[in-house]
């Protein structure tokens, strides 16, 4: 845990220096107290004129080293509440620079912090940025290195083919269908995933509480008139379920969606190559799922162990063979950078697997150490690449993705992920997930049902975002499941302005 001590800021500040600070450390806490030791000191002299300006100063305690930092900035915002937006930008500016001369690491995404970077172009370009100029901003006001520039602006390229009505889809909606099963626990999850053996009982009456959602959510939608864009099925790995109740809860989704028929993508996640049998296998293709995913994650044997995947390499050569042969013809794969022992050698054999094996698509994550999941609890028993081989694997994949055929086409990043990389979304040029672009951009309403799911809901026209997350544990869904729909059919009812109903 890095303290660091601050002085002559407000606390209305803290929050992004302390966000800027942990690019650079694995923990850290601001604090303007010095009632127990600190690790360093950042003292601030802000001008709240026009131009404004930050100059900071990183000493250690010692006061032997120190590092300066200077920005100063025109902020054309008259109001109170956009001057303090632009400030605090200002401010994040100062502060990255300061621990980058300290540091030596440059951050390629620059003061970006955030989920979704691809939105902040977006939204440039909505605004009448031409491409050219929006480049010029990230690099200038938000100090992104060319090379994550270039990968955004190619998603956005990508993401505007694949759905030129990207920005006008907010009168349709898309459904998010969590089933909260896997075979086992894998070290790195923090999804709704319980181990399904031995649950039987739970798992029907969860299953009778999703048909029950799924009916209340599909009368809603015809009588509003809304159509459905994309279905995703998620948790969770919906395949662990039995061939059965899959067939059921298809029965009743083709039952009870409006425009079931014209929905644009639907997608399943068989996640988990131990779940899929032909039997399974055949009723995807018999409902026309146009789209799985069986992921290797990785694919050498001591690691599939070590993060408790409970399948082995060949398993998940043999299902996506399977697959292949029942006729399923878009198949997602992920893989994950920086998982325990593995270094660019391990990647790069993945990386070779991946390209005899030609998925339609290809989901490079970065292993993040997500609060609760049983390998952040056990830290110390993994071991892990450092942040410069995490960037080289990301460079590497990407450079890999471009000879193999595959374009980008979603990126998202998440809190403690190694090197403070990202996550990205590769396929053949048109085989993009529409699912996957419309989660990431926010610029359609996605109704989740079942556990763990959580409804976004983007208002049309205003692009005001309400959450509404349902239970994750499945006890909780069975308990309280019906308080959840009429409260979200409620809220929905709210955001697309609908009278409320009775
Ligand atoms: S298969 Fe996916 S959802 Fe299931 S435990 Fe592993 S990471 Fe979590």
């Amino acid at each position: 845990m890095q303290r660091i001590y601050l002085k002559g800021i407000h606390k209305d500040f803290y929050r992004e220096i302390e966000l800027i600070a942990s690019l650079f450390f694995e923990e850290v806490k601001v604090t303007d107290s010095l009632a127990e030791p600190v690790d360093a000191v950042l003292q601030f002299s802000i001008k709240e004129a026009n131009p404004a300006s930050v100059t900071v100063l990183l000493s250690e305690p010692s006061g032997e080293q120190t590092w300066q930092a200077f920005h100063q900035q025109e902020i054309q915002e008259t109001d109170v509440k956009a001057y303090r937006k632009r400030l605090k930008k200002l401010i994040s500016y100062t502060v990255l620079q300061v621990f980058q001369q300290a540091t030596g690491i440059i951050q390629s995404w620059g003061i970006l912090t955030g989920v979704r970077p691809t939105k902040l172009l977006h939204s440039m370009l909505l605004k009448g940025s031409k491409a050219t100029e929006a480049a010029q901003v990230l690099q200038r006001e938000y100090l992104l290195q060319p090379e994550k520039i270039e990968i955004l602006q190619e998603i956005i390229e990508r993401q505007l083919t694949m759905l030129p009505d990207l920005y006008s889809l907010d009168r349709e909606v898309s459904l998010y269908i969590g089933i909260p099963f896997c075979p086992t626990k894998c070290a790195y999850c923090t999804f709704p995933a319980y181990a399904i053996q031995g649950r039987n009982g739970s798992v029907e009456e969860f299953l009778a509480g999703l048909h029950e959602e799924i009916a209340a959510i599909g009368n809603w939608l015809k009588e509003r008139n809304l159509p459905v864009t994309t279905i995703y099925y998620g948790g969770g790995t919906p395949t662990s379920i039995s061939a059965t109740q899959m067939d059921a809860l298809f029965t009743q989704m083709k039952r009870y969606i409006p425009t079931y028929n014209q929905v644009r993508e639907i997608t399943v996640e068989a996640g988990r190559p131990d779940t899929l049998e032909p039997e399974k296998l055949a009723l995807l293709k018999q409902w026309q799922i146009g789209r799985i995913s069986i992921n290797p994650q990785s694919f050498k044997e001591e690691t599939l162990k070590l993060i408790g995947r409970h399948h082995t390499v060949r398993e998940t050569l043999e299902k996506y063979q399977l697959a292949r042969e029942m006729g399923i013809s878009n198949i997602n794969m992920d893989l994950i950078i920086g998982l325990p022992n593995e270094s660019m050698e391990e990647f790069q054999n993945s990386l070779e697997v991946i390209q005899e094996l030609k998925p339609e698509s290809l989901t490079v994550h970065t292993l993040s150490f997500k609060r609760g999941s049983i390998m952040t609890q056990n830290k110390e028993k993994y071991r892990v690449a450092k942040r410069d081989e995490i960037e080289e694997m990301v460079r590497m994949a990407r450079v890999w993705a471009k000879q193999a055929g595959y374009v980008p086409y979603y990126l998202y990043r998440q809190k403690n992920i190694l090197g403070n990389q990202e996550n990205v979304g590769y396929a053949f040029p048109g085989q993009e997930s529409l699912y996957n672009i419309i989660i990431m951009e926010e610029k359609q309403t996605i109704i989740g049902l079942g556990c763990g799911a959580v409804s976004k809901m983007v208002a049309p026209q205003t692009g005001k975002i309400k959450r509404w997350p349902n239970p994750k544990e499945p006890q909780a869904y069975i308990n309280t499941y019906q308080q959840h729909i009429h409260g979200k059919l409620q809220t929905l009812d709210e955001m697309f302005g609908f009278s409320i109903l009775a």
